[in-house]
């Protein structure tokens, strides 16, 4: 049955509409096709990149490509591909399963990965003519050519659009000569294609091009040293300089001047895929971690059986557990989006591209959420292996190094933070998400008289989602009341942004592993899902403590006299349970859990 426009959330939406959980997907939904995808790629990773990690720290760059080379060859490169271009033309759902399940042996792969299918392949499937698409997505699809994304420059990093690569046309009108210096260029070793942006004359905004890159007929083109980096060290980065490099003109990507959309929207796909590939990452350093935990004793104890170290176990679990939970979430509301677009007369072309520019602001929450949790757990698993934990012999230090560039590219989490609220309230003055209403709604809740009746909570997460709804209170009297002080400036109050994004990530991570599990609970049986229900309960008291945090910050910074004590005194209220979670009760409860399976079992 066709998905009906009412059923899908709007991007941002999630925050002033209930969600039911029936209408949330999870992983355990995945379709036999997409389980047939997960497994086989899985078994990809165990055949062809987990056993050769030391080669892969040493390195070993042909092996990456060598590795990409037959991931093409398994049709993996070709997911997201429409079937019209030699692609699998799979959903959107599946192409963030792959990014998942293919990205946990090392992050010097899943970068060569996802800035290939990713950033590399995407803008020519996205926004090329049919001529391009016929002449280059085939190849990139099968891994006959791979695809690097040059966009960065020593001087233009978060400002992109500030580049100084220039394209100039010839007195005949039939090329553009591009000169320039690239940096930070994924997969520039063994690229054929290169998505370069620059700038036409004076223009406000930098223009796409489609560079084809022969290293016998280089055209202009030379590459730096690879980079010598802290992790992901077989990726290939390095610097690409472009001197006199002739294109001729019908390799502008889109029109002239629309480089800068085309380079934000290929992010916004980059940022849900990133997340994904920080989630098998967090899977495996659990089951490492715990596998190690289990065998390790001191003080004739498995160290596994210490309430520190059970600690690390549980919340490690719970940040994949919501992660899993809110990735997934995402995606299908892309996948159901694009449907419904196309469904109404848009080409895919046009329907992808909307599909997931509607959903930015969750890309970018994603993006921040997953890549902190995937080095906060490789932080913990370093400390669950001690001194082991620091060698290079062992692979927590490896998955340590690999996590942190997460957090730097397809936008720093500084600047995906800033743009999740940026994005949100723009959103709202256009009218897609109607903000103003519930957030004068919470403003009467306030001046009111607070209910003092005892509710019903025996209902499995029913505390936890009037708690949900609080905290949507506390986005809306927060980002509310700042709006209304800074108007327009509130770009300009940074820490301000950044505390907003902190409460809407809290938000949405929490919301999606409750919904997962109560939606699992209604269908598998409550007692089944015993182990989730805890792991949802404390990922949310987590929520609530940050978000008290950040509120508290806010409102102190821009609200004063009874204004200020009005909202503190809101703040409480939202923030408060009725009856208090035992977390030491959770943690113990899912740490036994995952002692028990000696992994990552969810
Ligand atoms: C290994 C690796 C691979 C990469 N691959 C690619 C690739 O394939 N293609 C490509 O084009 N690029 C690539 N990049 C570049 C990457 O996207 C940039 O490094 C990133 O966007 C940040 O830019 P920058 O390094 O210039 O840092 P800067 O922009 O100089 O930022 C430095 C710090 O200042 C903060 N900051 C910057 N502006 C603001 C602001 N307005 N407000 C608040 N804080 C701000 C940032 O958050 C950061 O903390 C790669 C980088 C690395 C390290």
């Amino acid at each position: 049955m066709a998905t009906e426009e009412k059923d899908i959330l709007r991007g941002g939406q999630f925050l002033v509409k209930e969600t039911n959980c029936e209408d949330v997907f999870t992983p355990e939904d995945f379709s036999e096709e997409q389980t047939m995808m997960k497994e086989s790629v899985m078994e990809f990773n165990d055949r062809e990149i987990i056993p050769h990690k030391a080669r892969f720290e040493a390195k070993d760059y042909a092996l990456t490509e060598d590795v990409m080379r037959k991931a093409g060859d398994m049709g993996f490169l070709s997911v997201a591909v429409p079937e019209a271009y030699g692609g699998m033309g799979m959903g959107f759902v599946s192409t963030v399963l792959t990014c998942d399940y293919i990205s946990s042996g090392t992050g010097s792969f899943s970068t060569a990965f996802g800035a290939h299918t990713g950033i590399g392949t995407m803008p020519i499937t996205l926004y090329g003519t049919e001529e391009q698409k016929q002449k280059y997505v085939p190849k990139l699809a099968s891994g006959e050519w791979f695809g690097a994304y040059c966009l960065t420059e020593p001087g233009a990093g978060s400002d992109a659009n500030s580049g100084k690569t220039t394209a100039t046309l010839s007195e005949d009108g039939k090329t553009y000569k591009i000169n320039g210096q690239k940096m930070w260029i994924s997969n520039a070793g063994f690229c054929k294609l290169m998505i370069v942006f620059a700038r036409i004359e004076n223009d406000k905004n930098i223009t796409g091009f489609i560079v084809e890159f022969d290293k016998e007929n280089p055209n202009g083109i030379t590459l730096g040293e690879e980079e010598h980096k802290l992790g992901i060290r077989a990726s290939s980065t390095r610097q690409v300089f472009f001197n006199d490099t002739i294109v001729p003109v019908d390799s502008m990507l889109a029109g002239r001047g629309e480089g800068f959309k085309i380079a934000m929207n290929a992010l916004n796909v980059g940022r849900i895929k990133l997340a994904a590939a920080c989630l098998d990452s967090q899977r495996r350093i659990l089951s490492t971690a715990v596998n190690y935990a289990n065998e390790r004793k001191q003080f004739k104890t498995p160290i596994s059986d210490f309430g520190a170290i059970k600690v690390k176990l549980a919340e490690m679990a719970t940040n994949a557990y919501a992660g899993e939970s809110a990735t997934y979430r995402a995606a299908k509301n892309i996948e159901d989006r694009i449907a419904l677009r196309e469904a109404a007369g848009n080409t895919h072309q046009e329907a992808e591209l909307k599909g997931v520019e509607e959903y930015a602001i969750e890309c970018s929450i994603l993006k921040v959420a997953v890549s902190e949790d995937v080095q906060h757990a490789a932080d913990e698993g370093i400390q669950i292996f001690g001194g082991m934990g620091f060698s290079e012999e062992t692979p927590m230090e490896s998955a340590w190094r690999d996590a942190r560039i997460a957090r730097i590219y397809e936008g720093t989490n500084e600047i995906n933070r800033m743009l999740s609220v940026g994005m949100l309230v723009k959103k709202a003055m256009k009218g897609h998400v109607d903000l103003l209403g519930p957030a004068q709604k919470v403003q009467e809740e306030l001046m009111g008289i607070p209910s003092f009746d005892t509710p019903d909570f025996s209902e499995l997460f029913s505390e936890e989602k009037v708690m949900i709804n609080k905290l949507k209170k506390t986005f809306l009297m927060v980002a509310g009341g700042a709006v209304q002080k800074f108007g327009p400036d509130l770009d300009k109050h940074q820490q301000l942004l950044i505390a907003a994004a902190d409460i809407l990530i809290e938000i949405y991570m929490a919301e999606s592993a409750i919904l997962r599990t109560e939606k699992n609970a209604k269908r598998f049986g409550e007692d089944s899902q015993s182990v989730q229900i805890a792991m949802s309960k404390l990922y949310l008291y987590h929520a609530v403590d940050i978000i008290e945090e950040k509120g508290k910050e806010s409102i102190i910074s821009f609200a004063e006299g009874d204004e200020q004590r009005m909202m503190l005194m809101g703040l409480k209220r939202f923030t408060k349970y009725q009856n208090y979670p035992d977390i030491v009760d959770l943690r113990n409860e899912i740490a036994e859990k995952v002692k028990a399976e000696n992994k990552y079992c969810f």
